[in-house]
C-alpha cells in the first residue's frame, strides 16, 4: 500500500502544493487568510457564495487545509477542529447512552482520561484490549448490545505499541462497529489507515501536520460519508469546536513542508534508537523501526518509508536518573508535546497518574530536524555524565 498504489500525485506533491491554490484574478499561488466571520447576501437575499454563511462551519480558509489533509490520507472529506482533543470529543459526543466503545488499555493519556470521564458521565460502556495484539479486540467486543466504536492509536504515545489496523478493522466491522484510528504519531507520510480499513482517521494537527509547535488544531478524515460522519459534521456545525482562520492558514503552511520534516526526523529517530539501544546506560528502547520491537513486523506491513520520529527509552535507574538525563541535555528541550521541528524530551511519569503504568524510568523523545550528530552527541554527553 502507500503512495505508489494511488492514482494522482504522491503525498509529497500534494503537501508541497498545499491545496493546488491559484488565484486566477491575482495570480497568487498561496491561499489568502480570509478572516471574515460572516458572509453577505445579495439583493435577493441569496448568499453571494452558497458555501459561505458563517465561518464557524464553512470558512473558506479552512477548506484548503481540509482538502489537503483529506487527499494526504486518501480520504474524501476532512473536518478541522480547534485541537486534537476537540476532534476526538466530537466523535464521542455523537454516541447515545448505552453505546459501547472498545479502547486500548494504553494510549495517549489526554484522550484516555477525557474519554473515560465522558463515557462515565454519558452512560457509555467501555472495554479494553491490548494494543500490542489486535486479536484481543475480539474479546472486548460486546456481542449482546452492540459495539459502536473500536479505537486504535498506532504507534501509541508514549509506549509505542503498534496495532494491526487491518486486523482491527476486520474485527470491528464483523461486529458492526466503526474503526477510528488516531494516526498522529504515524502521520500520513508513513501510514494511511483508511487504506487498511479504518473508517475515521484522527490527527492532533498540533503535532506533525503543523510541525512548528505554534498552532493547536485537530483533524478528522473519512473515506465515505457514513452516518457517524454526518453526526460529527453536525456536531461541529452546531457546537463549533473549530480553529481560528489564522490557525487554519498556518496549519496549511506547516503541511507544505510535512514530508521533508518528517522524513528527515524519522531517519534521525532510527539512528538515535540504534545508538540508544547499544548504550550501557539504557535499559530498553521502544521504537517500531527496531527489528526486535514486538510491533516491528506489523509496522513494516502498514507503514511505508519509515517508522515515525517518536520513540521512548528507559534508562537504567529510577525516576531521578531519568529526570537527570533530561535535565542535562543542552540541545534537546525538556517540554511536553511532539511533532515539531525541535527535538523535545518528556518524562511522562511526571505527568501521567500511576495507573497508566508508564514506567518511571521512561523518557519520550520527539525527534526534530536538527543535525542528527548534534542530537546524538547531546544524548551521549548526558548519559555519560550519569557516572559522575
Ligand atoms: C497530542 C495528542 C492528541 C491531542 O491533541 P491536542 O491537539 O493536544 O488536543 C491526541 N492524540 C495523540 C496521539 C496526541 O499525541
Amino acid at each position: 500500500m502507500g503512495e505508489l498504489d494511488n492514482e494522482g500525485p504522491a503525498g509529497a506533491t500534494v503537501a508541497a502544493k498545499g491545496g493546488h491554490y491559484l488565484n486566477v484574478n491575482s495570480g497568487a499561488i498561496t491561499p489568502p487568510i480570509d478572516l471574515s466571520t460572516t458572509f453577505a447576501r445579495d439583493d435577493r437575499y441569496n448568499p453571494i457564495n452558497p458555501a459561505n454563511l458563517y465561518s464557524r462551519d464553512n470558512s473558506p480558509t479552512f477548506i484548503h487545509a481540509e482538502r489537503t489533509i483529506a487527499e494526504l490520507e486518501d480520504g474524501d472529506e476532512c473536518l478541522l477542529f480547534g485541537s486534537g482533543m476537540a476532534a476526538i470529543a466530537a466523535i464521542f459526543y455523537t454516541l447515545k447512552p448505552g453505546s459501547h466503545v472498545v479502547l486500548p488499555d494504553s494510549m495517549y493519556w489526554g484522550a484516555y482520561s477525557w474519554i473515560r470521564l465522558h463515557c462515565e458521565r454519558a452512560d457509555i460502556f467501555t472495554s479494553y484490549y491490548d494494543p500490542a495484539d489486535a486479536a484481543t479486540i475480539a474479546a472486548a467486543i460486546d456481542r449482546q448490545t452492540r459495539t459502536n466504536i473500536v479505537w486504535v492509536e498506532t504507534p501509541s504515545n508514549p509506549m509505542m505499541h503498534v496495532t494491526d489496523i487491518a486486523l482491527a478493522a476486520e474485527i470491528a466491522h464483523e461486529a458492526g462497529a466503526l474503526l477510528c484510528v488516531d494516526s498522529t504519531a504515524a502521520t500520513p507520510v508513513f501510514c494511511k489507515p483508511l487504506n487498511y480499513g479504518a473508517d475515521l482517521v484522527i490527527h492532533s494537527a498540533t503535532k506533525y501536520l503543523n510541525g512548528h509547535s505554534d498552532v493547536l488544531a485537530g483533524a478528522l478524515v473519512t473515506r465515505d460519508r457514513h452516518d457517524l460522519w454526518d453526526q460529527v459534521a453536525r456536531e461541529r456545525h452546531l457546537a463549533g469546536a473549530v480553529p481560528g482562520n489564522l490557525e487554519a492558514w498556518l496549519l496549511l503552511r506547516g503541511i507544505r513542508t510535512l514530508f521533508v520534516r518528517v522524513e528527515r526526523a524519522a531517519v534521525s529517530a532510527m539512528r538515535i534508537a540504534t545508538m540508544l539501544r547499544a548504550h550501557g546506560a539504557v535499559e530498553a528502547v521502544l521504537y517500531p523501526g527496531l527489528a526486535d520491537h514486538p510491533g516491528h513486523e506489523v509496522a513494516q506491513r502498514q507503514m511505508t518509508g519509515g517508522f515515525g520520529a517518536l520513540l521512548s527509552f528507559q534508562v537504567r535507574g529510577d525516576e531521578a536518573v531519568a529526570k537527570k538525563v533530561a535535565g542535562q541535555l543542552q540541545t534537546i528541550i525538556s517540554a511536553t508535546s511532539l511533532g515539531g521541528v525541535e527535538t523535545l524530551i518528556e518524562h511522562r511519569y511526571s505527568v501521567e497518574p500511576p495507573e497508566t503504568g508508564v514506567p518511571e524510568n521512561l523518557l519520550r523523545l520527539s525527534v526534530g530536524i536538527e543535525s542528527c550528530d548534534d542530537l546524538i552527541a547531546d544524548l551521549q554527553q548526558s548519559l555519560a555524565a550519569l557516572d559522575k
